[in-house]
């Protein structure tokens, strides 16, 4: 763990693209009360196959706009090279500074995987049209990605996306800390050097956490799934206990030298600002 404790914080929130009008009114007023805890980015979501995409922009400009730095995320499944050189020099003419690079799932119905296969890939190719304009983002598995047929296999390809150009990653969600920090060894036994950033995703709606994770393939430890189950309709008694979890988590990680925490705001203000506060993040600018 000793390589993460060199790097500068970074906190930083995560948005999905509203889908209605109101959707996009009440996402501007979570970004003006989360904006007041001084995020170093606030990412936005991609959805591959054109869902989401136009949403993506609209939402990343306004940030900008508001005085934020934005990062778009960007998945190549089903693009075109053309489409993401496109999208690439639209977010550079806007003054985006930094992409979280995604491979990005196949949506149903969608049949043509895209020019690109994998997010190394990705990286590669943002870097050679670009060179160094983007501070390109990856997303690390501490749990391991639900497709990859082994650890070791899937930390190789991890390492092919750094050595590709990535800056940093952001990690899918955990509450094992000890998947992170063990995680985090084998890449520095790897060589790789670069901070690995905790996704953390605050508890505060069991079923949606328990669909998420089991597409996802983020754990969920058997005494928090017990407990959560239990809450059943008490969703008072449901978010304490989830805060107090979560809370726990990001202090272990921090103690255990990790270079800052990027919460999946799941675009709601109270659970992210909460344990922002509590914790005392600031970031250094
Ligand atoms: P990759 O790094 O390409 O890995 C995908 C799988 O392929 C892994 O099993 C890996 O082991 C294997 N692999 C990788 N490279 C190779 C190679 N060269 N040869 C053979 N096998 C290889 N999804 C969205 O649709 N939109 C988003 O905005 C979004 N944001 C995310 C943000 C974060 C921080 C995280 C952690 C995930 C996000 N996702 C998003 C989900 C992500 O798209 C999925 O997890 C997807 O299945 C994998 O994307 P990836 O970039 O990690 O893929």
């Amino acid at each position: 763990m000793d390589t993460q404790r060199k790097y500068p914080k970074t906190y930083s929130i995560e948005f999905f693209p509203p889908k209605t009008t109101a959707g996009a009114e009440k996402l501007r007023h979570t970004r003006e009360q989360l904006a007041e805890l001084r995020p170093a980015y606030i990412s936005v979501t991609f959805g591959a196959g054109g869902s989401t995409q136009a949403g993506t922009l609209e939402t990343v400009c306004e940030i900008q706009q508001a005085g934020i730095a934005a990062a778009p995320h960007l998945s190549c499944v089903g693009s075109t090279r053309e489409q993401l050189r496109q999208i690439l020099d639209t977010y550079r003419q806007r003054g985006i500074r930094r992409i979280v690079a995604l491979r990005g799932d196949m949506p149903s119905g969608m049949h043509s995987m895209g020019e690109l296969r994998y997010a190394n890939e990705l990286v590669e190719f943002i870097r050679a049209e670009t060179g160094d304009h983007f501070k390109i983002e990856v997303a690390a598995y501490p749990e391991f990605h639900p497709q990859a047929p082994d650890a070791s296999t899937d930390l190789a390809n991890f390492k092919r996306k750094v050595e590709a150009g990535a800056d940093s990653a952001i990690t899918q969600y955990f509450y094992n800390p000890d998947a992170y920090f063990r995680f985090v060894d084998d890449c520095e036994r790897l060589g790789l050097d670069l901070p690995i950033v905790p996704g953390i995703m605050p508890i505060t709606n069991y079923k949606q956490l328990a669909r998420f994770s089991d597409a996802c393939g983020a754990e969920i430890p058997r005494w928090i799934r017990k407990r959560l189950e239990d809450f059943a309709d008490d969703i008072d008694g449901l978010r304490a206990f989830g805060y107090e979890v979560t809370l726990e988590l990001c202090r272990s990680l921090l103690e255990g030298g990790a270079p800052g925490l990027h919460f999946y705001s799941m675009n709601q203000v109270d659970p992210t600002r909460r344990l922002w506060r509590e914790l005392g993040l600031g970031n250094s600018d």
